[in-house]
């Protein structure tokens, strides 16, 4: 029992990155620990994916068909893969719907679970995980005793290294089992153009933006480099956006590749939930801003000159 199981996820149909980030994290605690390495992806389609996954490590490309998302139902049928399978290490998304199911799947195989997850090592043949304490003001590094040791990782925390796998696809009988719960409707009206947690460039704006008629500016922004549109709290809590875009301690948890935020002033709230992003850069007209602390780049100039030329300059570069 050394395999390792990575529940993939899907959006609109399309593999989802977190998908290869956990298929190649996967891989290298297999090969560590002398194991393989299954992804499981929920759809009737695993055929479409299986390229895609074998090119990061996955050794077999598992496709269950469970239908629309339940948390239960998902919960049910992972669990049944779990059973078959019987791998030493679990890796499931940090996503909202992972978020949803991964507790309900470690309670069903009686497993320890690690949520959050941003760094994967092993040590003496156990998975050690990284993940922030206290709003992220640290990290601390958990091991999980039970026999299967589970974990949720956070999307773009994991490096996609190209490493061919064997890929065999497997469709599993899994089903649904018992769903004691039915989603009688959905209200999509806060949804993004571009989901904020799994977004690889977020473009965030203060209460230094002055007011929501100056949104197109951060937007044009966002929409010029493919990024998702954050927000402080002060912006939502003004009215001036909806709380889906919330960055921080009360809002989403981010990780993004590049965070840009404009007229933000780094409270420490705000950090909370945007602090491992691996690139930051900020724009504030006040040099003492606490987010220059944390910048790997900082402008200290006025937004509404920086940002149109910055989206000026990357139109002209990205055509
Ligand atoms: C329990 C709790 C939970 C919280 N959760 C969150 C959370 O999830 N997310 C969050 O964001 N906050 C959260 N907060 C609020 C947090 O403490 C801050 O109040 C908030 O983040 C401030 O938002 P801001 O940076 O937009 O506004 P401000 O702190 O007012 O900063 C505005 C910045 O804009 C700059 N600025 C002004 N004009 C310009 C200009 N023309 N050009 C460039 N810069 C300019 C200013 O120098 C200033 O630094 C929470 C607070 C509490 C108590």
């Amino acid at each position: 029992m050394a395999d390792v199981l990575v529940v993939g996820e899907l959006k609109n149909g399309e593999l989802k990155k977190i998908s290869k980030e956990l298929t190649s994290a996967a891989r290298k605690i297999a090969d560590a620990i002398g194991g393989k390495v299954h992804t499981l992806i929920i759809t009737d389609n695993v055929d479409a994916f299986a390229g895609d996954l074998k090119a990061v490590g996955a050794d077999a490309v598992i496709g269950a068909n469970l239908g629309e998302f339940s948390p239960e139902g998902y919960a049910n049928g992972i669990f049944a893969v779990i059973q078959e399978k019987k791998p030493a290490v679990v890796l499931m998304p940090h996503s909202a719907q992972g978020k949803e199911y991964s507790a309900r799947v470690a309670i069903k195989a009686n497993a320890g679970i690690v949520a959050d997850a941003v760094a994967l090592s092993v040590d003496g043949g156990k998975v050690v995980a990284k993940k922030p304490i206290y709003s992220g003001k640290a990290y601390a590094n958990f091991k999980v005793s039970s026999d299967i040791q589970m974990f949720t990782v956070r999307a773009n925390s994991q490096e996609v290294t190209p490493k061919d796998g064997a890929g065999a696809v497997e469709k599993s009988g899994a089903s649904v089992g018992e769903v004691r719960t039915k989603s009688l409707s959905k209200d999509l009206s806060g949804g993004n153009k571009v989901q904020l947690a799994d977004a690889s460039i977020i473009v965030s704006g203060g209460r230094g933006i002055k007011g929501p008629e100056n949104w197109p500016i951060i937007q044009d922004l966002a929409d010029t480099l493919g990024a998702a549109l954050g927000a402080s709290r002060a912006t939502v809590d003004a009215g001036w956006i909806s709380h889906s875009h919330q960055v921080g301690q009360t809002g989403k948890t981010v990780s993004p590749n590049c965070y840009i935020a404009c007229g933000i002033s780094g409270a420490i709230q705000h950090l909370a939930g945007m602090g491992s992003s691996k690139y930051i850069v900020a724009i504030n007209k006040d040099g003492d801003a606490p987010i220059f602390k944390v910048a790997t780049y900082g402008v200290v100039a006025d937004l509404f000159e920086v940002v149109p030329a910055l989206t000026s300059e990357f139109k002209k570069v990205l055509g």
